[in-house]
């Protein structure tokens, strides 16, 4: 069977909402064993709790991707109860809309924190494991304001320019660990991050059609059509796939 994960261990950040929360249902489906890990307990549970009562294997637990000493701690969880980690997504990030008259500096820093040292906290976690056993395969998250520039998004497509900077230099780095990194790109996706985002507009409905329109396909994208693309990039059939960033626009950067 394809994209068969049985046996395998993966842990998802950001995995209580949206793109996350659809690639832990998607890599429990497969087969594997999803650690949901989220800054938000309550929801992480709510999804391990799915994937339990629909017959797979899950657990929750509270991490938050800033913070070096929770990092530390789920890799050490995991490594405690499996003795390692196949497959990590790095998805966990947050948004913000402005040029650089509404960008504070802290706005910067903020959105470098979660969406930039996030992904180097959880790397750095769990990557001496990944090296130990000469195995594991990393998909971050980015964006495809990490591909090209969107307007008013200036805080957003920095950090996103360096998730996908960071994914090509630890696929360089780890290639012969038996490590491969990749990252995602996605278009627009109908998630409760977009929806946020909406919200920041004087008129929401027609910034909605205004989002939509902006993939050649005339709509956003759902998460379920993002976790796809993460179950390949984490599977065996992905084997010859390192530092790619793969983008899932709806046509968006086509014709850039
Ligand atoms: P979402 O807001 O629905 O979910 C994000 C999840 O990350 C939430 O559960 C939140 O609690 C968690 N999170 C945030 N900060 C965290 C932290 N410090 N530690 C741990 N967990 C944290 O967002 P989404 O739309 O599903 O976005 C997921 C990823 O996809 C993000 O990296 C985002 O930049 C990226 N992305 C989204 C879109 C889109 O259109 N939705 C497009 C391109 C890229």
């Amino acid at each position: 069977m394809p994209f068969d994960l049985s046996g395998r261990i993966a842990l998802v950040t950001g995995g209580a909402s949206g793109i996350g929360e659809a690639t832990c249902y998607t890599l429990a489906s497969a087969g594997a064993l999803v650690y949901v890990a989220d800054r938000e307990l309550d929801g992480a549970e709510r999804v391990a709790a799915a994937i339990r009562s629909a017959g797979g294997q899950s657990a929750a637990m509270r991490v938050d991707v800033t913070v070096e000493s929770d990092c530390a701690e789920a890799a050490d969880t995991v490594t405690a109860a499996h003795k390692r980690l196949d497959v990590l997504v790095n998805n966990a990030g947050i948004g913000h809309v402005g040029t650089i008259h509404q960008t504070t500096g802290a706005d910067l820093d903020r959105l470098y924190t979660v969406n930039v040292r996030g992904v180097f906290n959880m790397t750095k976690a769990f990557i001496p494991g990944m090296i130990a056993r000469h195995a594991g395969a990393i998909v971050n998250t980015a964006s495809i304001g990490g591909i090209i520039g969107i307007k008013d998004r200036l805080a957003y497509c920095t950090t996103k320019f360096a998730v996908v900077g960071l994914t090509k230099c630890l696929a360089l780095d780890h290639a012969m660990d038996g490590i491969r990194v990749n990252c995602v790109c996605p278009g627009r996706v109908e998630t409760p991050f977009v929806k946020q985002r909406l919200k920041e507009y004087p008129d929401p409905e027609a910034a909605y059609r205004e989002m939509a329109a902006t993939q050649a396909i005339g709509r956003m994208g759902t998460p379920e059509e993002i976790a796809a693309s993460i179950l390949y990039l984490a599977s065996d059939e992905a084997a010859f796939i390192t530092g790619s960033a793969l983008i899932i626009d709806g046509g968006w950067s086509a014709g850039t």
